[in-house]
């Protein structure tokens, strides 16, 4: 049979797409940049955030797509077209549907009951509506593991709402039960000759078992380079291969970009967003390349200044630390160059490092200084480096650390009096639990990633302990967000609004649904795999 719909990108937007397009009678064929597949959602955390999902339906949660579009209107607010009520609805609608249609192709979800989203305040909100894929053996994929696209995690059966345990494993009961939870599924795979895969990896993982079962061709190495339209504009196929190897895939029914980001072109990237994606865990192919390759034949772009912003750290080994919980936990503060807070470091990802660059505007704060004092540092994990451990980190230059804050604030270059007064105010505000500048700690998602035998404020505490630390944060990311405007079919439009037929766009190659907000965990990948389920769907109805 011969090919028809050509899906750029093997990340979980490509794969899921594929599966669809299969399921929908179509021929599909993944065509894939990278020597490796999986893309930056094999990197990722794996959530996949769907909100009335099926398997909160079969515990008897109560949830609506009414209350989905509710929450969506209050945290998204009016971002134009790529989030129009129609793209809502579609991705409300079809959510649920997406994930009972892998789930009969064998695809095993779980829930992480606990995780809230991220504005608990906001009308619609609720806690447990991101998914993920179980933990998987590693085997099942055959000669395909040796080409996914690894994030180095270590071979654990870990999910999603353990990782807020890890870092207070030491001092809470219930949390140490969750970690050695980890390590009893672990042992449970390891005693039945498996290998545990856990996170983003356990998602493409899983899709890619499927794509594997449905015989769907898979193309490493083939970079899409152009499209093919006929005279009306229709695009009918695919240009791709290295320099020296083009060739015209035929896609009769159509193209589906999935092809990631830009976070990773500093030069496409710097004049939209003025950073250069240097701190940025994306994959390394999350070039822009659809976003370029769609506005050559004129597509329109939108949003192309918003990001799924996140402060990151840079260990010894040059590796990006997407930890959260160093800022979560009490004892421990943002600062800027001044000495000053200017955020509640607690909140979610994305504000928190939008802050720091809207803060950069006034005040230097790029980098900004996570404080933290000696109980900080005895009690908690620092990513994965275990408590009380100082003296290599200190060495390699990772930890700054200083017997006064005086001292510390010398080292840091960091005004000192500023630092004095903003640890004496938190100080003050943590003895009654009250932040009264930010409100950290006040919402449950502050308290999710807090220390829960803390008192009174799971998240917020003093810092009075010396030693004291400082670490280098930067307005890092997980990935771009801005991308090929589309409408609620995932169809892409021209910039007059009228339909480039045959061109399909999901995940970061397209405008994004959730706007410049983070709704909940999960809010890239999930949509990114239900506009993929429905542009198969589109394109198998034309
Ligand atoms: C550490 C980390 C944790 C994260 N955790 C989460 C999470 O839990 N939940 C969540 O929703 N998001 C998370 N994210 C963000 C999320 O991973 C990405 O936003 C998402 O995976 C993007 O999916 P995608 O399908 O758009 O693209 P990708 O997964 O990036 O896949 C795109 C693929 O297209 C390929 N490609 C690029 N150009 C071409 C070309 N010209 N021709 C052919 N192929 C091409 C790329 O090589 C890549 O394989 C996380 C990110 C990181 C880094």
């Amino acid at each position: 049979m011969s090919i028809d719909f050509v899906v750029v990108g093997s990340g979980a937007g490509g794969l899921a797409g594929a599966i669809a397009a299969k399921l929908n009678g179509l021929n599909p064929i993944i065509i894939e940049k990278s020597a490796v597949w999986g893309g930056t959602s094999a990197l990722s955390g794996g959530g996949v955030w769907i909100p009335n999902n099926p398997l909160m339906q079969r515990e008897g949660i109560a949830d609506s797509e009414e209350q989905g579009l509710a929450y969506f209107d209050a945290v998204i607010g009016d971002v134009g077209p790529a989030s129009s009520p129609e793209r809502r609805q579609a991705y409300l609608r079809v959510g649920p549907e997406m994930v009972v249609g892998l789930e009969e192709q064998g695809f095993e979800w779980c829930r992480a009951p606990r995780y809230p989203d991220y504005y608990q305040d906001q009308p619609g909100a609720h806690i447990g509506r991101t998914l993920e894929a179980t933990n998987f053996d590693a085997k099942r994929l055959g000669s395909w593991l040796k080409t996914m696209r690894r994030a180095g995690l270590p071979a654990i059966a870990v999910n999603t709402d353990v990782a807020p345990q890890i870092p207070t494993s030491f001092r809470s009961l219930k949390s140490l039960g969750g970690v050695l939870g980890v390590v009893g599924r672990t042992l449970a795979f390891r005693l039945r000759g498996q290998v545990p895969l856990s996170m983003g990896e356990t998602l493409v993982g899983q899709l890619m078992a499927i794509v594997q079962k449905l015989e769907i061709p898979v193309r490493l190495e083939t970079p899409l380079r152009s499209l093919v339209q006929d005279a009306e504009g229709r695009v009918t196929g695919a240009i791709v291969g290295r320099d020296d190897a083009r060739e015209e895939i035929p896609a009769p029914r159509g193209v589906l970009l999935a092809a990631g980001g830009f976070a990773k072109d500093a030069a496409f990237r710097e004049p939209y967003q003025g950073v250069t994606g240097e701190w940025s865990p994306a994959s390394p192919d999350d070039t822009g390349d659809a976003h370029k390759i769609g506005a050559a034949i004129g597509a329109e772009l939108a949003l192309m200044d918003a990001a799924t912003w996140y402060p990151v750290s840079i260990m010894p080994n040059g590796r990006i630390n997407v930890g959260i919980w160093e800022r979560t936990l009490p004892g421990a503060i943002i600062v800027d160059q001044s000495g000053r807070r200017y955020t509640n470091e607690a909140a979610s990802y994305v504000d928190a490092g939008r802050a720091m660059l809207e803060r950069d505007k006034e005040v230097p704060a790029v980098p900004s200084w996570l404080v933290f004092d000696s109980r900080n540092r005895n009690r908690y994990f620092f990513g994965h480096i275990p408590p009380r451990l100082t003296k290599p980190l200190v060495k390699s230059g990772f930890f700054v650390r200083g017997r006064t804050l005086e001292e510390l604030a010398g080292k840091c270059r960091i005004d000192p009096a500023g630092l004095m007064s903003t640890v004496e105010r938190v100080n003050t505000m943590a003895a009654n639990g009250v932040d009264e500048d930010f409100n950290r700690g006040e919402s449950v998602y502050d308290q999710y990633y807090g220390d829960p035998t803390h008192k009174p404020n799971p998240s917020f505490g003093a810092i009075d302990k010396a030693p004291f630390y400082a670490v280098r944060f930067w307005p890092g990311d997980l990935s771009t967000k801005g991308g090929l405007m589309a409408d609620e079919h995932a169809r892409v439009l021209h910039e007059d609004g009228s339909v480039i037929e045959g061109l399909y766009v999901t995940g970061n190659s397209a405008a994004p649904v959730m706007g410049r907000t983070y709704p909940g965990a999960g809010a890239t990948i999930g949509p990114s795999m239900v506009f993929a389920w429905i542009a198969a769907r589109s394109a198998a109805r034309m």
